[in-house]
């Protein structure tokens, strides 16, 4: 998909968890669309797993094994694309996890795990990138979301507390950075076929079933989904679109 609006030849995309799930699915897309790639995570296969795939497409592709969690990790993780890719235009803030309890169960440090992980890593890395994309004139910020960034869920207070939080995230980044060129959108994915959602199908009753009965599309999302957003936001096809939250969802939050 390598013309006009959405080429992405010559640019630079970190992906946070991107050796896996839908970080992976975003980073084939930017790849195949011409974007070079730096693969952050810290499961080292999976990540050198995913550099040899995303190579295949076509990429310069390289594996960063960083905590997004660690200010100073995430500040080595910037220079070294900067260093080796040389410059950076798109970052896609997908690394997350869920702990799955009940408020009244949930300890404190799970709760600090999950906003760490969800929510403080966009801004940590946000604010880490923003010298070069305002120095080269522009860049593209994709902060993953989720439907509880929208509804609740017994089992989710801390992921739906980030997940809403990085909604408002987005927008402040939005309105912030709007003067440097920089667009900030978010992007809420339905159910979706991936290690996160496959521990929950185990271990909550009925949930397969229930998500295919709630999606109008009559199916779970696949990875591969993920490649039309992720083009879009990180190119100029998407110039005028910022602090958005845009479901990719097969129509679960519009079904009455
Ligand atoms: P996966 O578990 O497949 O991917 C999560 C990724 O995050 C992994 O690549 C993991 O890499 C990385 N990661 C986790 N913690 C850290 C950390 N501290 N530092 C660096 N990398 C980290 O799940 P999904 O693909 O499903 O999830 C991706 C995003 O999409 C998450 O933000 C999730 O909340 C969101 N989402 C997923 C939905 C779904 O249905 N699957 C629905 C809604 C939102 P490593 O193992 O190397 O640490």
């Amino acid at each position: 998909m390598k013309s006009g609006l959405f080429d992405l030849s010559g640019k630079v995309a970190i992906v946070t968890g991107g050796n896996g799930g839908i970080g992976l699915g975003m980073a084939r897309g930017l790849a195949e669309a011409g974007a070079d790639i730096a693969v952050v995570g810290r499961n080292e296969d999976k990540s050198i797993a995913a550099v040899a795939d995303l190579q295949t497409r076509g990429a310069k592709a390289i594996s960063v094994i960083a905590d997004v969690t660690d200010r100073a990790a995430v500040a080595d993780m910037v220079k070294r694309v900067g260093r080796e890719l040389g410059r950076v235009d798109i970052l896609v803030n997908n690394a997350g996890i869920n702990i799955r309890k009940p408020p009244h169960t949930l300890d404190i440090d799970e709760w600090d795990r999950v906003i760490k992980t969800n929510l403080t890593s966009a801004f940590l890395c946000s604010q880490a990138v923003y010298p070069a994309m305002k120095a080269a004139g522009g860049g593209k910020i994709i902060n993953i979301g989720s439907m509880m960034s929208i509804f609740g869920a017994s089992f989710a207070p801390a992921y739906a507390a980030s997940k809403g939080g990085i909604v408002q995230f987005t927008r402040s980044c939005a309105v912030a950075w709007a003067a440097d060129n920089i667009q900030a959108n978010a992007v809420l994915p339905g159910w979706i076929d991936t290690d996160l959602t496959r521990r929950a199908r185990e271990e909550i009753n009925g949930l397969h079933d229930r998500v295919i009965a709630r999606t109008p599309t009559a199916r779970w999302g696949n990875i591969v989904d993920f490649a039309g957003i992720a083009v879009f936001l990180s190119s100029a096809a998407s110039d005028f679109v910022t602090g958005t939250a845009i479901p990719v969802d097969g129509g679960f939050s519009i079904m009455g």
